[in-house]
């Protein structure tokens, strides 16, 4: 397989019991088949941490703005679109297989974005504690006690 960004040939990479394809000595990006990317893209999956720091060629420039093709399907293009509704990270899929291709550094920030998610869940449960409800009953109760 080719790299759909450098055309470099792709390394198969085995990290625990995920098999993916990575661009090492080339631009560093990353080819997930269809759902291996929801294996490694939360920070506590440990596969993801060894796709982190692919070894890259710094020469290697990537144009970003040019169509790639998908390095499964001959002749289908990949499409770029933001990961997430927070717009932050873009990827590319393909509309064929449903594989990703990531650059480098993306897994990354897909990884720290999931991250700040699952802290902003936990700050807003643990924010409504039994005093909070408590609280906002009280201040329920108050407003309906000066309507009258
Ligand atoms: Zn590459
Ligand atoms: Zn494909």
């Amino acid at each position: 397989m080719k790299c759909p960004a450098c055309f470099n040939e792709l390394t198969q990479k085995q990290v625990g019991s995920l098999v993916v394809d990575v661009c090492e000595g080339g631009c560093g990006g990353v080819w997930f088949d269809a759902f291996e990317l929801q294996r490694a893209d939360e920070e506590q999956e440990a596969a993801g941490e060894h796709l982190l720091d692919i070894r890259r060629d710094p020469r290697v420039q990537v144009d970003f703005s040019r169509k790639r093709e998908c390095p499964r399907c001959a002749g289908i293009k990949l499409k770029r679109h933001f990961f997430s509704a927070k717009r932050r990270v873009e990827v590319d899929e393909c509309p064929n297989c449903g594989g990703y291709w990531l650059d480098a550094g993306e897994l990354a920030q897909i990884r720290l974005e999931k991250s700040e998610n699952a802290n902003a869940e936990a700050t807003a449960q643990s924010t409504l504690s039994p005093e909070v409800i408590r609280y906002l009953y009280r201040l329920q109760a108050d407003g309906r006690a000066n309507e009258r």
